[in-house]
């Protein structure tokens, strides 16, 4: 085993388990047992939420320009260590090494913002009447909890740890099983950087634990980024039990093509959107619609996906079963009939044989019956639609119940808009395969991508991270007397 088994994060130390039940943590890039993540009971959530209940009086207190000293430290941190953090993120993931570089310059970005709330939270004052003033400010919530995802084992705990922390909350953090090092390494950088024992807990686990955290009447709001499936099951579990909450599910991003679309650039766009980090991206694209003749533009996207190469260009999908998933729904399609451009199925990587690759993967003729045209793949796989009109185009896209994200390759502004202005995504693209808003613009999707009301990031998370205490003041006679009284 290359590290030493996780464990969970309490109080400021690392910490054994209550249960002895653990789950191998396995290197999808060539199958090398990295460690083992405990499966954490009630007992160890418990513990955590004390201790964040404990620093939570301090912390909160602590002014704001004062906490974010810490996180000015932790970016420093954050980049001296990128080569460490994302050699860490790249073994556990299975993504290349640089596409895990980029995940930590993301976390440096995000953390960059958190270092500005002091500037966005000033709350506003104003003399409503004679004398008489109304001002609001954002208050910590209290102890929270963030439950993330695999496929970003950096990004994804960086979208809701910095803001929550820094606007004065303490936090409890769920990493994925399948990925639990690199968090572990994120607390010990955020102690270096300063921040008190309590504020920052991580407690491993799976159901069991995401149950607890959704029931605990010590935690307060729940931050869950994850499948559709298990977003429904977390904000019905969460909210039932009055908690505040807002739960990011899967997606099905359809990239529009339109004939007048420049088609090196659009082919270079659609292959790195569908293949990125193994197409294991909740921003990928994974259905394209082609209106009109774009056949040109096709055979350059099978060009470029063609220079993209497993265990070279292209990192590993997170183990067998997702391998085997994707390699299913590739031969249902072609069982159904579509047209398989390029293959990416039974890859071997010489010298990784215990890795779980899929090649990128082009589906043409597809319909919007298909499964590959409806639910999410999660693999480096575009599924080709072809229509007449844009307006037949939107209507695929609207029928979808996901609504993550949207683009649109064309040279035509007036058409863009109308794209953007009907497309049913929280997030567009025009000319940008990947239409990740970066900070201070909030990241969240809309339909079954996302529930709960605002967004993850940027300015919009000020609002689920804080509640808001409304004051009215009267300074002096000159008010007298009225109906405010
Ligand atoms: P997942 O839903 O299987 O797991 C997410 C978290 O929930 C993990 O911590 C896991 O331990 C826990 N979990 C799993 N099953 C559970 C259950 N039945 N009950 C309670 N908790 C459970 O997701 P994943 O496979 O880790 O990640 C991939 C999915 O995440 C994709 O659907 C992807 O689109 C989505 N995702 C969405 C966004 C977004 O911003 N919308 C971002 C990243 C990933």
């Amino acid at each position: 085993m290359k590290y030493t088994p996780v464990q969970n994060y309490i109080n400021g130390k690392f910490v054994a388990a209550s249960t002895t039940a653990t789950l191998d943590v396995i290197s999808p890039l060539d199958g090398t047992l990295l460690s083992t993540v405990p499966m954490s009971a009630s007992a160890d959530l418990d513990a955590a939420v004390a201790s964040a209940k404990k620093a939570f009086p301090s912390w909160s207190k602590t002014p704001i320009k004062e906490r974010v000293q810490v996180f000015f430290k932790y970016k420093f941190l954050l980049e001296k260590h990128l080569e460490e953090l994302a050699q860490l993120g790249s073994e556990e993931n299975g993504k290349t090494y640089g596409e895990s570089v980029a995940e930590i310059e993301k976390c440096i970005e995000l953390t960059e913002f958190a270092t500005s709330l002091p500037q966005l939270v000033t709350g506003e004052v104003l003399e409503v009447s004679r004398g008489v003033e109304c001002r609001t400010e954002h208050i910590a919530i209290g102890v929270v909890a963030s439950i993330v995802p695999f496929n970003f084992p950096s990004m994804v705990p960086t979208w809701t740890m910095p803001n929550a922390i820094a606007l004065g909350n303490c936090m409890i953090m769920k990493p994925s099983e399948k990925v639990p090092l690199s968090c572990g390494r994120l607390a010990e950088l955020l102690k270096e950087a300063g921040l008190p024992d309590g504020v920052f807990n991580i407690v491993h686990g799976d159901v069991e634990i995401v149950n607890a955290i959704c029931d605990h009447p010590g935690i307060e709001a729940v931050s869950f980024v994850g499948s559709t499936k298990v977003a429904k099951l977390v904000y019905q579990r969460a909210t039932a039990n009055l908690k505040r909450c807002l739960a990011l599910g899967g997606a099905k991003n359809h990239l529009m093509v339109l004939p007048d679309a420049i088609p090196g650039m659009t082919a270079q766009n659609v292959a790195a959107s569908m293949s990125g980090c193994a197409g294991q991206r909740c921003m990928a694209a994974s259905a394209m619609i082609g209106v009109g003749n774009i056949d040109h533009i096709i055979d350059k996207i099978c060009d470029e996906a063609r220079k993209i190469i497993p265990g070279q260009n292209l990192g590993a999908v997170i183990n067998k079963v997702s391998q085997e998933r994707i390699e299913r729904y590739i031969t249902e399609a072609e069982q159904q009939g579509a047209k398989i451009l390029v293959d990416g199925r039974n890859i071997k990587v010489t010298g990784k044989e215990n890795g779980t690759y899929v090649g990128p993967t082009v589906i043409d003729y597809v319909t919007s019956q298909m499964s590959v045209a409806t639910e999410e793949i999660f693999g480096p796989v575009i599924s080709i639609m072809r229509t007449n009109t844009v307006d037949e185009a939107l209507a695929i896209e609207n029928a979808n119940p996901y609504g993550n994200a949207a683009s649109v390759f064309t040279q035509n502004g007036g058409m863009a808009r109308y794209i953007i202005d009907r497309a049913s995504a929280g997030m567009i693209g025009v000319n940008v395969g990947v239409p990740v808003p970066r900070e201070p613009f909030s990241f969240g999707g809309w339909n079954e991508s996302k529930f709960g009301v605002g967004d993850i990031t940027g300015k919009s998370s000020i609002e689920f991270w804080t509640k808001l205490k409304k004051t009215t003041t009267k300074w002096n006679a000159e008010a007298g007397v009225n109906w405010m009284s």
